[in-house]
């Protein structure tokens, strides 16, 4: 099969590798579309893991082998994946910590080498532990809806993490697609989303995504706005989508006494951010963070994204052959002002 293999610092090949074995508990899926993440992204311009591997973890296909103890899904069951499953029975776990847990941080999908997702290659093998993730895909919706389960997944898990009422003001720092999620997902509460972003394009979508309030991020006056659109109140929370330190810094500022600021994009170690403490201890202001999915919520982010009442075919901008995802990989690296999600595509 054909696959798109991590040789090293920005080198993805194409290459032709052995279709994935799979054992008795496992599954075998023929991609259709992954979806590109920042944190493959990430992986591939830092080299912060070692090659070879094979990434894309926002996948959806098609069933094309069984082992023979599986049950509960049949050949040709359209799917979406989950990569990562957390073993519901330790510390971590018992804390519903479950992106610390230690078999969640294992890969449970992969296409060959060291499992890392697998997504960017011609098929998948689905490790059993990984079965409980395996969503289907009802006739009416697209493997491209299905790819994005996942990233849905941790924007919910992420809104989850907000102690807000209906009505509260929450700003959403940076429209991508990730931070449009945020805006809709909250939107969809009852919260007042005050959206902001550098590119015009992205607030006017931050609207149709629901936001109440679209500004521009570098505006001097933004504290201002805020302060009026709040009645002086101040944000209820707040939420960063993009790996800006002053994004962070103003957003405590901006948030109330007892408000919530959460960090979303902040993956690369060693940022140092000068915050003043005070606003933590007196203010009680939280600085709070979220990472990766939380599996026990698949089922309402499959209701969500296949019910379409949270439609996201409108952040899929982009769709590239599986050849060519080294040019998909550049563009999601280097967003332009009309692309959103940029996703690798085998079958329509
Ligand atoms: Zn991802
Ligand atoms: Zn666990």
């Amino acid at each position: 099969m054909q696959a798109v293999v991590y040789r090293g610092l920005n080198d993805l090949r194409v290459e032709t590798i052995p279709v994935p074995r799979i054992g008795a508990s496992e599954l075998l899926v023929r991609v259709a579309v992954c979806g590109v993440c920042p944190t493959d992204i990430k992986k591939i311009q830092h080299g912060t893991v070692p090659p070879p591997r094979i990434f894309g973890h926002e996948t959806s296909g098609t069933i094309v082998k069984l082992g023979a103890r599986v049950r509960g899904f049949r050949l040709g069951d359209r799917v979406a994946l989950h990569h990562h499953i957390p073993c519901m029975d330790c510390h971590a776990c018992r804390h519903r910590a479950f992106a610390q847990c230690p078999q969640y941080k294992r890969t449970g999908i992969t296409a060959g080498f060291d499992p890392a997702g697998g997504g960017y290659a011609e098929f998948v093998r689905v490790m059993s532990f990984c079965l409980p993730g395996v969503v289907k895909i009802p006739a009416k919706n697209s493997f491209v809806e299905g790819a994005m389960l996942e990233p849905v997944n941790t924007v919910l898990k992420g809104v989850n993490r907000l102690a807000v009422l209906p009505g509260d003001f929450v700003m959403v720092a940076g429209q991508g697609p990730i931070g449009l999620m945020f805006t809709k997902l909250l939107a969809l509460r009852g919260l007042k989303v005050i959206a902001t972003d550098l590119l015009e394009p992205r607030l006017k979508l931050a609207r149709r995504f629901g936001a109440a309030h679209a500004l521009r991020a570098d505006a001097p006056d933004l504290p201002a706005q805020i302060h009026r659109i709040t009645r002086g109140r101040g944000l209820d929370a707040a939420v960063i989508a993009v790996p800006a330190d002053t994004a962070v810094q103003q957003a405590l500022e901006l948030v109330r006494c007892a408000g919530q600021v959460l960090l979303f994009a902040h993956t690369k170690r060693g940022a140092i951010a000068p915050v003043d403490l005070s606003s933590l201890c007196m203010d009680e202001k939280d600085l709070i963070g979220s990472y990766s999915a939380d599996a026990t919520l698949q089922p309402a982010v499959a209701r969500l994204v296949f019910s379409r009442q949270f439609d996201v075919r409108p952040l899929v901008t982009h769709s590239f052959p599986l050849a060519e995802t080294s040019a998909a990989v550049a563009l999601a690296a280097h967003p332009q002002p009309d692309s959103l999600k940029v996703v690798v595509a085998q079958t329509a």
